[in-house]
């Protein structure tokens, strides 16, 4: 195997090779197409999601909402290249008031939501499940560096609509997200479903940043008689939009279809190189002493309210953990 002399360099640092048929679950992949300048990530997740979604026994609806945060958070997210923590957020008022997604890199993630049962048959969709209000997005790279947020509106068009919002207003970079989510049932294991979800984000990162320019930014207060000025997308985002916009739900899902024949169905014209994929793991970060040290932070009234049949009990938002103190344990006295 190793006959060849040592002076042969390979300078390829990535060959040609075929698509990968292995489908794997609970990673994103990052790829770029260069001939078009286009670059990517793309998810598929299976068990991790479904290990969040089960731990709280959403309606229907919730979890397939929170199921695109979630992946929207991992596209977005994963692009950290420190040890980091990238936090996504809405908070709005429709049915589903809150939720978060809390991604810590390399690949934890931990999510959950609220909403007002009552009021989730008024919703046809995610747009109308979350309603009016915000999304915030916030990257913590730790205590030596500053936290940026990003806030975009949410007008009831769902999260891929105030993604593409985002990086419109915010970064002005050209981009395209779509993200699906669904159910697959499987019989043979007491007809359980399982939660399924994939996401793709493409953006056109061209050298030249004038090739970037976006046409649909509202002109604002331009005064009357104002011609709007045109600009021409460039040929490379146009087709780059046209072909991710051929991505069926069911193909973002697909158990079957790997991700890297999935992105070679859409750019293997083009020619795409994929890299190595980053996985992904449900796993909250609390823990007893975790929870110890929040108790200690509350006024001795506040945790003397607390106790519930001599114990004080605390449950974790976001994976429904059940830590239990005795009055001791939580510091609150004794009735005297
Ligand atoms: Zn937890």
């Amino acid at each position: 195997m190793s006959s060849e002399s040592s002076d042969t360099k390979t300078t390829f640092t990535s060959p040609i090779r075929a698509p990968s048929s292995v489908p794997v679950d609970d990673a994103v992949i990052p790829f770029e197409v260069n001939a078009l300048d286009l670059r990517g990530r793309l998810t598929r997740m299976g068990p991790t999601l479904d290990e969040i979604l089960h731990k709280h026994d959403y309606p229907p609806a919730v979890g397939k909402l929170l199921g695109e945060a979630i992946v929207l958070t991992t596209l977005l997210g994963s692009s950290l290249k420190f040890e980091g923590r990238f936090i996504l957020q809405t908070q709005s008022d429709g049915p589903v008031s809150f939720l978060i997604v809390d991604f810590q890199a390399p690949d934890r993630l931990r999510a959950y939501a609220r909403y007002d049962k009552r009021r989730l048959h008024e919703a046809k969709d995610s747009g109308a499940l979350l309603g009016k209000g915000h999304l915030a997005m916030t990257i913590d790279q730790g205590p030596d560096m500053s936290r940026y947020q990003g806030l975009v509106a949410l007008d009831g068009g769902g999260l891929e609509a105030a993604a593409h919002e985002y990086f419109l207003r915010s970064e002005q970079i050209p981009t395209r997200v779509r993200i699906a989510v669904g159910e697959e049932f499987r019989g043979g294991e007491g007809g359980k479903h399982r939660w399924r979800a994939g996401g793709i984000l493409m953006q056109f990162l061209p050298k030249a940043p004038e090739r970037a320019r976006q046409p649909d930014l509202h002109p604002g207060n331009a005064p009357e008689g104002h011609v709007p000025h045109i600009v021409a997308e460039d040929d490379a985002w146009v087709e780059g939009q046209s072909l991710i916009s051929t991505v069926e739900d069911v193909e973002l899902i697909d158990p079957d279809l790997s991700g890297e024949r999935l992105l070679y169905r859409l750019f293997h014209e083009r020619g795409v190189r994929v890299f190595k994929p980053l996985g992904l793991q449900a796993r909250c970060s609390c823990s007893r002493d975790a929870v110890s040290s929040m108790l200690k932070s509350f006024v001795p009234k506040e945790r003397a309210d607390m106790v519930k049949d001599g114990k004080v009990v605390v449950t974790c938002e976001f994976c429904s953990s059940v830590y239990e103190f005795t009055r001791q344990e939580a510091g609150v006295e004794e009735a005297s």
